[in-house]
């Protein structure tokens, strides 16, 4: 099948330009100026941005949490995904202790048959031994070439030394990890000093794990992986604080991937005293407006790789389980479809990023971070044809009700875009037209290379 898209804007590899595009069996087959071909489906995208399809590099879909599970699935969370522009979701696919890498991945790619966009899985990883380590190269032969270590959550956390062998062992088959920097001991100490003042309310939780807090891990992390000379992706930096512990390990010669959130940039602290702060219970937590300023300027000056929704949703009913004890409130929150339209109207209009930054953060640096570049995140003769077409003037408000996920909240709620995804192409198809999903379940796995060649 051949797909003509005229009259857009083109970004892609630092370049924003007029052309036209076509695409054949999958892939983009010519991208000129002008293009004069036959064509089964055509799409005028005057006035239009077209950005390599969106990769984000952090979602939690089908995820079960002790007795409950996530409300999206593959089916809810990818039908969000591609409406919000997203072709690719890289979801992590969870070793719980007592299981192998193998059983997850198993048990992750039954789940996402049937997705409405692409995936692939990071590998999260809750114990270290030598049982573990003797998976990678399976893991590698599978497609599945990042990993994920956590140093909070009692069920998960890894301890110093096991993040250090894990990354250097990584690191020789070409594998990138991404770690989630908290203090797992000092958030206990916290929480038991709250617990004892009796602040148990949602307003409690950004008190729980103060910015230190992530700023200590990034620190300690930074360490590690320079003794395991590795490179490492610090998942969902909050904090300014952390952001210098980052720039200190760069400086020192370190290869450092930072990845944020759109919450972290557009909601902030003052939420935890709204009627439904639940629903803002996440961790890291929203932070001050000086974080916010110090990640967009971070942005601009190209110190941060990529944005990833780290979505992870709960319903009302489930964030309830915590309403006099916000230590039980299950953590997360719905973002899967907005990642575009809120960077793009609260960095790219003001001017902090280019539409070729956009393109690098919520596309491109992603692809080349994790062994998919340039078959994804670049709009050039050979790359996959999975494409948003992003109208910078299609305004809308943010919805849980108009979202296309299952949860029945949104940390966005009630905020406006100025710009949104109007369509998206997939595999060289068109399946979202005028922001509608109509060809689904098209999606498929992503086989992926690689992050790195290992040094000797
Ligand atoms: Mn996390
Ligand atoms: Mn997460």
């Amino acid at each position: 099948m051949r797909l003509l898209i005229q009259n857009g804007t083109i970004v892609s590899d630092g370049v924003s330009c007029r052309a036209d595009l076509l695409a054949e069996n999958g892939l983009i087959r010519a991208v000129a100026p002008h293009i004069e071909a036959r064509a089964e489906r055509r799409i005028d995208a005057s006035g239009c941005l077209l950005l390599p399809g969106f990769i984000d590099t952090h979602t939690h879909l089908d995820l079960p949490l002790g007795s409950i599970t996530t409300a999206d699935d593959f089916d809810s969370g990818t039908h969000a995904a591609i409406l919000g522009g997203t072709t690719t979701v890289l979801d992590f696919a969870t070793q719980d202790r007592g299981m192998t890498m193998q059983q997850a991945l198993d048990l992750w790619h039954r789940k996402a048959v049937g997705s409405h966009c692409n995936y692939g899985f990071h590998m999260a990883v809750s114990e270290w031994d030598e049982a573990r380590a003797a998976e990678v190269d399976s893991m590698v032969r599978q497609g599945v070439t990042s990993f994920k270590m956590y140093m909070v959550y009692d069920a998960m956390m890894l301890d110093d030394g096991a993040i250090c062998d894990a990354l250097t062992r990584m690191a020789a088959r070409g594998c990138l990890a991404g770690v989630h920097c908290e203090n797992a001991f000092l958030i206990r100490e916290r929480i038991r000093k709250l617990r004892a003042a009796g602040r148990l309310d949602a307003a409690a939780h950004p008190l729980s794990r103060p910015n230190a807090i992530e700023a200590e891990a990034v620190a300690r992390l930074m360490r590690i992986a320079q003794l395991a000379q590795s490179p490492v992706w610090v998942v969902h930096l909050s904090t300014a604080e952390g952001l210098d512990e980052v720039r200190r390990a760069r400086e020192r010669g370190q290869r450092v991937l930072v990845e944020t959130c759109p919450q972290y940039l557009v909601l902030d602290e003052s939420c935890y005293a709204a009627p439904d702060a639940a629903k803002y219970i996440l961790s890291p937590p929203l932070r001050k407006h000086a974080d916010q300023e110090a990640l967009l300027s971070a942005m601009g000056a190209g110190e941060i790789d990529m944005i990833g929704t780290d979505h992870c949703s709960f319903t009302m009913a489930q964030k309830a389980a915590g309403a006099d004890d916000f230590t039980k409130v299950p953590n997360g929150g719905a973002g899967i479809q907005n990642r575009a339209e809120l960077l793009y109207t609260c960095a790219v209009l003001p001017g902090r990023v280019t539409v070729c930054q956009m393109a690098d953060l919520l596309s491109s640096n992603a692809a080349k971070a994790f062994g998919m570049y340039p078959k994804k995140g670049a709009l050039r003769v050979g790359s996959d044809a999975d494409i948003a077409v992003f109208d910078p003037s299609r305004a809308r408000t943010i919805s849980w009700r108009t979202n296309a996920h299952r949860c029945d909240n949104s940390p966005y709620e009630g905020m406006h875009v100025a710009g949104s995804v109007r369509d998206v192409v997939l595999g060289g198809e068109p399946v979202v037209e005028d922001g509608r999903l109509v060809r689904r379940g098209r999606g498929r796995f992503v086989f992926r290379r690689p992050c790195f060649t290992p040094i000797a």
